[in-house]
């Protein structure tokens, strides 16, 4: 089978995102590094209409490549990521709804015991910075030097990893303690973080 070219396979994993739920309405943004170029998702898109056309290849400098849209608002938050850690290549900023609950709430989410060896008992939380601001691109790709995963308070989650495809898994995994942490609560009110 033929390998999918960066702008197919982020056009489909933007519409995984999208249907999982992860990133409902125009939120969120994704993107998968290659060299030194890196393909994103246009601004104010939702992730269901991202097909290959729409996606945008920029350089290190923000520089659009390819593409008729404007990038991700949140760009430099993902080419912050990508210049500080070569072993990255798909990094996925989602606002999936049980993860975000934490990030408004200001509470953290408990790792569940497969994230345990990793030496943290939850997922790192950075302060508040507005969406898209430089000052949030710099926090965020700061905590994702040592980071696979962090919580933007008041906003959502990022996750990054050797691929796209591994990065997604993640956010996944990030909702799903966040969804179970929730209900557990609900079930038994001594279930502490
Ligand atoms: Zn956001």
């Amino acid at each position: 089978m033929q390998e999918l070219s960066i702008t197919e396979k982020l056009a489909e994993i933007s519409r995984y995102i999208y249907k999982k739920g992860l990133s409902p309405g125009k939120s969120g943004n994704i993107s998968i590094r290659s060299n030194e170029i890196v393909a994103i998702t246009p601004t104010d898109v939702s992730l269901r209409d991202i097909d290959p056309d729409r996606v945008i290849l920029v350089d290190f400098e923000g520089n659009v490549l390819m593409g008729n849209e404007k990038p991700s608002s949140e760009i430099f938050l993902h080419i912050n990521v990508y210049k500080c850690r070569d072993d990255i290549n798909g990094i996925v900023h989602s606002h999936s709804p049980y993860a975000t609950s934490f990030a408004l709430s200001g509470e953290v989410i408990k790792r569940l015991d497969e994230f345990g060896k990793r030496g943290r008992p939850h997922f790192k939380m950075i302060k508040y910075a507005p969406p898209g601001s430089q000052n949030l691109a710099e926090l965020a790709a700061e905590s994702l030097k040592k980071e696979d995963v962090v919580i933007l308070k008041g906003h959502g989650v990022v996750t990054t990893s050797a691929s796209i495809d591994d990065a997604v898994v993640l956010a996944e995994i990030v909702e799903e303690t966040a969804k179970v942490q929730f209900l557990a609560r609900l079930l038994n009110k001594d279930v502490k973080n």
